[in-house]
């Protein structure tokens, strides 16, 4: 049996893109639980960059702030914890969380992020959002004119070492060339890109602050700055349980208003697409926010 009322929403996920749908709904007069288990995929990241209005300020001090804007909405309420399963029920969604807390809304909205998997490289998770970055456009700026290294491959690789070379004129790639097509190896070396191939076996650094590369065969090299690609998987297991579709990067499948391949389940945010940064989540959520209330709307009117 459910702790508390129905709910027309539940929320799962509570960061940029959760709050964000939150608001929308909330200054709707629907009444929304927020479930959040406070681990944003950025918290490790010192000042979050190419947000409006928030530029430089720290990953908390952006969610904090939404979170007290959020909370001005009587309608909305927050749990902190971890939602642990979501089931359908004959008129919604039943959702536990990990503490043996039962919930149950009309809609759901899964907002649960990525996680990412960081390379068994010494140090690297120490740097990652630091001087190990995935994005030029969220820390390239602060990076600019660095001795600068990338960790990619094929496409992805070539696609960083462009929009990276708009930043910094020593760059070095660190890759496998077989990942790479004769055209794209010619355009590297036109524009002076290096490529070592040897693996890295360990990243030095000062307090997340990279100071150089060791390789494999024992040699290092002084970098300042590192991009990587890492790999993803979903935060949370729920949305695959409850029947939503994935893309083939792994994301959640949703149409242009934020709906999931579930009749009822919503997603937004970094789990259900490419665009990784603040604004993208936030403009996610408040879609989605306004979607169901229309279809909430709908189902009423
Ligand atoms: C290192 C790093 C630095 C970045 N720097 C920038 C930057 O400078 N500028 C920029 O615009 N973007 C930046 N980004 C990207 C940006 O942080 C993300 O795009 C944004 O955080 C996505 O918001 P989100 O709400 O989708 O997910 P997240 O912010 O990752 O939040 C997901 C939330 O869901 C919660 N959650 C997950 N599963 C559950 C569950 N089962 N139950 C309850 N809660 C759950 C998590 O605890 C978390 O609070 C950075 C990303 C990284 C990784």
């Amino acid at each position: 049996m459910p702790d508390q009322i129905k709910h027309d929403v539940i929320i799962i996920g509570g960061s940029y893109a959760g709050l964000s749908a939150a608001m929308a709904l909330g200054r709707s007069l629907k009444n929304v639980l927020i479930i959040d288990s406070g681990l944003p995929c950025n918290r490790q990241t010192p000042h979050s960059h190419n947000f409006i209005t928030q530029d430089g300020e720290t990953p908390a001090a952006i969610a904090a702030k939404a979170r007290q804007q959020v909370s001005a909405y009587k309608t909305v309420s927050f749990i902190n914890g971890l939602a642990t399963s979501a089931a359908k029920t004959d008129d919604g969604f039943a959702v536990t969380t990990q503490d043996g807390q039962a919930f149950e809304s009309r809609k759901l909205v899964i907002a649960t992020g990525v996680k990412d998997l960081m390379p068994p490289i010494k140090g690297f998770s120490d740097c990652w959002g630091i001087t190990v970055v995935h994005c030029p456009y969220c820390h390239g700026y602060e990076l600019r004119g660095l001795k600068t290294a990338i960790m990619s491959k094929g496409d992805k690789a070539l696609h960083l070492a462009g929009l990276v070379s708009n930043l910094t004129n020593d760059v070095t790639l660190l890759t496998s060339t077989a990942s790479l097509t004769p055209v794209q190896l010619r355009k590297l070396t036109a524009r002076r890109i290096r490529i070592i191939e040897t693996e890295v076996s360990e990243i030095v650094h000062q307090s997340g602050h990279v100071k150089a590369v060791v390789f494999a065969d024992g040699s290092q090299e002084k970098f300042d700055a590192i991009y990587a690609a890492v790999p993803f998987e979903q935060h949370s297991e729920i949305p695959v349980a409850l029947g939503c579709e994935l893309t083939e990067t792994g994301h959640i499948k949703v149409d242009a208003t934020q709906k999931t391949t579930v009749e009822g389940v919503y997603a937004c945010g970094d789990n259900s697409s490419t665009m990784r940064s603040v604004a993208s989540a936030v403009y996610a959520g408040n879609l989605a926010g306004t979607a169901i209330n229309r279809e909430l709307t709908e189902e009423r009117f």
